[in-house]
């Protein structure tokens, strides 16, 4: 297990600075966010004379915990790549997803009736991939909102006869806030006013440029209607997979993420789990988010019964005592007793949390949190009445260089702040600067939800000086 300075620092009640110093003198040179291996913290502990033991016990009840065990080398192996697609209203995502389960549903299974559990997946000559079935990048941004990072590859679909549109850019700014590679699907290329040329001279704008022309940005252009392209999007959404060399334990307890959940009338939760390492088994007992059970039945993407399922393999499962939600994580444990402890104790919190407030970033801890020496970028989503007001604000925000700290320009559009773009700023901690413009009423509500900060402004130069001045810890308060 590895601590921060600042995280030492604080479990031996000291000051981060004196373990800075306290390192040095033992010859290790840290800075406050710098993670510290067991040698430095026993040697700072030795030097207190605390055991480390009692210091660095893990929480049981953090499923996070579970997810940073790491396996040794030679237990991976490669597991297929999980994939969302994205991409502007209309523009084909459906019919694409459509296209895909349809050509390449296991020959074998082909008798299968296709299930709807929220992902499926296809099998390319004995390669798998992983389709998550809920296309845009609402499900994709809500589940990274809650911690849940399980796309491996971002497939952008947009349309040859539309080009490049609002959805489009919003989709390739979440693609890369995640840090996810994307590949671009042309679509409707059967269409006689198709301009693929077009969909490619328009994205150069958002940095990615195809491979001819010197980028390194997959194009693919396909009809998802005709169901031309498909095959070759799959092999290169493999390619793709390959070089981010994908890999995972099979001989591990599992662990993974909630697609959807719901309750049945009949079998009670109900619950999609995506296997992100290890093998879950019927009979396992598991801890769902704030839930727990043992897996009583799975069913996979066609509808069978199945004892068990791999690495990045969807799997809807029965005998939890509550419904999780999506973007959960799970973590299954040796035996109930643990499990029933873990899921009770974790319940328990959660209540406790729901009445908490929750603490977002805002303008008025943002000095704090700089302070603290926790943040190295400040992220911003700007929204504006007009092209030329999002550029100007967004080239002097880039400018603003306080302590080291800089400004982050996450995502820009012109209209209203909409639910999206709260979504997005809840999952980068990202603050929502409008100007001459205001929140829908689905982004407000999400805003108070999630406690995004909203910042409304008509004129240029107070946006700035206002997240200047807050950067500096001279913002006045507000009454
Ligand atoms: P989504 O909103 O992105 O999921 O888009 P849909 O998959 O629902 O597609 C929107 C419309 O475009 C539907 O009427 C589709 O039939 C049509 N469409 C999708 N792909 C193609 C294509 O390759 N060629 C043509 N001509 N139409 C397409």
């Amino acid at each position: 297990e590895s601590l921060t300075v600042a995280e030492l620092a604080k479990k031996l009640n000291r000051e981060p600075s004196e373990i800075i110093k306290k390192l040095f003198m033992l010859g290790v040179m840290a800075t406050i966010n710098q993670s510290l291996d067991k040698d430095a913290i026993e040697l700072v502990c030795a030097d207190y004379g605390v055991e480390v033991e009692e210091e660095v016990r893990i929480d049981k009840t953090d499923l996070n915990v579970y997810f940073e065990e790491e396996d040794p080398e030679e237990a991976l192996v490669e597991r297929p790549p999980v994939v969302t697609i994205m991409g502007h209203v209309d523009h084909g995502k459906t019919t694409t997803l459509d296209a895909i389960r349809h050509t390449r549903v296991t020959e074998a299974e082909a008798g299968g009736i296709t299930q709807h559990i929220g992902a499926y997946q296809v099998d390319i000559n004995g390669k798998k991939i992983t389709f998550l079935d809920t296309p845009g990048h609402e499900a994709f941004t809500t589940m990274r909102a809650r911690g849940a990072q399980i796309t491996d590859i971002v497939v952008i679909v947009v349309a040859a006869d539309d080009g490049v549109m609002p959805q489009t850019v919003e989709a390739i700014n979440h693609a890369k806030a995640a840090n996810v590679p994307i590949i671009v699907a042309v679509n409707k290329i059967d269409k006689p006013t198709a301009n693929p040329d077009r969909v490619m001279q328009e994205l150069t704008e958002y940095g990615l440029i195809p491979e001819d022309w010197g980028g390194d940005t997959i194009f693919v252009p396909i009809s998802a209607l005709k169901g031309e392209g498909i095959d070759q999007l799959l092999e290169m959404i493999l390619l793709v997979a390959e070089v981010s060399e994908l890999k995972a334990n099979p001989n591990r307890r599992a662990i993974g993420t909630v697609i959807e959940a719901r309750l049945d009338k009949g079998r009670g939760s109900v619950a999609t789990l995506l296997v992100q390492n290890g093998t879950l088994r019927v009979g396992d007992p598991i801890v769902v988010g704030n839930t727990f059970g043992r897996v009583r039945a799975m069913v996979n993407d066609l509808g069978r019964r199945v004892k068990e399922a791999t690495p990045a393999t969807p799997v809807e499962i029965t005998g939890l005592h509550e419904v999780p939600q999506a973007g959960d994580r799970f973590v299954v444990f040796e035996d109930e007793k643990t499990a029933r402890e873990i899921g009770e104790a974790r319940a328990q919190m959660a209540l406790q949390a729901s009445r908490a407030q929750k603490s977002r970033l805002t303008l008025d801890n943002l000095f704090e949190q700089m302070s603290q020496g926790e943040m190295k970028e400040l992220n911003l989503i700007i929204k504006a009445d007009v092209q030329g007001s999002v550029e100007a604000l967004a080239s002097s925000f880039m400018k603003i260089d306080v302590e080291g700290v800089k400004v982050k320009i996450i995502h820009t559009g012109v209209g209203a702040i909409t639910e999206s773009d709260i979504s997005l700023a809840a999952a980068s901690n990202a603050i929502v600067i409008g100007f001459n413009v205001r929140p829908d009423v689905n982004a407000k509500r999400a805003a108070e939800q999630e406690g995004v900060e909203i910042r409304l402004h008509r004129i240029i130069y107070k946006a700035i000086e206002e997240i200047e001045a807050a950067m500096k810890g001279m913002l006045d308060p507000e009454y």
